[in-house]
């Protein structure tokens, strides 16, 4: 089968090879891929930074968002079946650690994933844990269907405080801040501000999934919240850009005893003078870290079915298969929402 590797530890060393078809275990189901997409986890490997170059041994077949289709079940597996169309949490956890047992499988202590830490699904068909399966909704739209992961991010994010009818911030215009918008508006904010950087393509996005406002490099943050809030600032900022400058600028928008989510992930340790941005404010900061298992999913899900989730916009090129590495010079470049590929 097809499939595309991470073959040389350096930046691109991707080929797309002729490999043995994966073996289905007795706790796994073989899955035949539809679709793919192309997240910023996959530009890190593609890319060979440094949290790549910790965490990936070549060769690897790298990606974690798909749907596809169950070829095969795994001897021990009684609730899935061949045909199902399924989609993945990519988070591979291990159920009996006290976090698991706690509801918390997304920071278990065992915690791997496909795609970073064993195969994953940029390959015509991949054998994963069946416990990692999701059975898609026949209602959600198709195109949708790959995205959920990511989608997740933003719906876990979003969701870890209230946003009906608040004002609401969302720091960065990549996929997931895009997404956040969206999900955002979905949920009823009063209006949602998203700060860009100098990508004119994805602030371009963020107006087009909903957001009110859009602000830029060399903005006053601070002081648009307040205009823009009666002189309070804002109620909750979601934080998705791992700039560590964007944090003060967070902790500066949100209002006294208002939230900040923090999902991006940081290079580089982050320096803040804490007592007048967090301890006087009351600010309430949380740390976001994948999907709740499954909570996250099914009101993913159910955001989907609502049919208030525009993510049209979101989705701005589609490649074939053998033009994966044309997409990921895409993704790159950065004049991209989010990519998907047919396989
Ligand atoms: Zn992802
Ligand atoms: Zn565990």
């Amino acid at each position: 089968m097809k499939a595309i590797v991470k073959v040389r530890p350096e930046p691109g060393g991707t080929d797309i090879l002729d490999v043995e078809m994966p073996v289905c275990g007795p706790n796994d189901a073989l899955v035949k891929m539809d679709v793919v997409s192309i997240c910023g986890t996959d530009v890190h490997i593609y890319n060979w930074d440094k949290w790549a170059r910790n965490a990936i041994k070549p060769p690897l077949i790298y990606g974690h968002e798909f749907s596809g289709t169950v070829v095969e079940v795994g001897k021990n597996i009684d609730y899935l079946n061949e045909g199902d169309s399924v989609s993945g949490e990519c988070h591979i956890y291990c159920g009996h650690c006290q976090q698991c047992k706690l509801g918390n499988a997304h920071i278990c202590e065992n915690l791997t994933a496909f795609g970073v830490s064993t195969p994953g699904v940029f390959c015509e068909y991949q054998a994963l844990p069946a416990q990692n399966l999701w059975v898609n909704d026949p209602k959600i739209p198709k195109e949708y269907l790959s995205l959920q992961d990511p989608l997740g991010n933003a719906v876990h994010t979003v969701f870890s405080t209230d946003v009906t009818g608040r004002n609401v911030a969302i720091l960065g215009c990549g996929p997931i801040g895009l997404m956040a918008i969206a999900v955002a508006k979905a949920a009823g904010a009063a209006q949602v501000v998203a700060v860009g950087h100098k990508n004119e393509y994805r602030m371009d996005l963020a107006k087009k999934v909903g957001a009110d406002h859009v602000l830029r490099a060399g903005d006053d943050f601070e002081k648009i919240s307040k205009e823009l809030t009666g002189g309070v600032g804002m109620d909750a900022v979601f934080e998705i850009t791992g700039n560590p400058s964007a944090v003060l600028t967070g902790m500066r928008m949100a209002r006294k005893g208002g939230t900040l989510a923090l999902l991006g992930i940081f290079n580089e340790p982050v320096t803040i003078e804490l007592n007048d941005n967090v301890i006087f404010k009351c600010l309430d900061i949380k740390g976001i870290y994948g999907r709740r298992i499954w909570d996250t999913w099914i009101l993913t899900t159910g955001l989907l079915k609502s049919g208030k989730l525009n993510l049209d916009p979101i989705i701005t090129h589609r490649f074939k298969f053998d033009d994966f590495l044309k997409g990921m010079e895409t993704m790159v470049g950065g004049n991209s929402g989010k990519i998907i590929i047919d396989i």
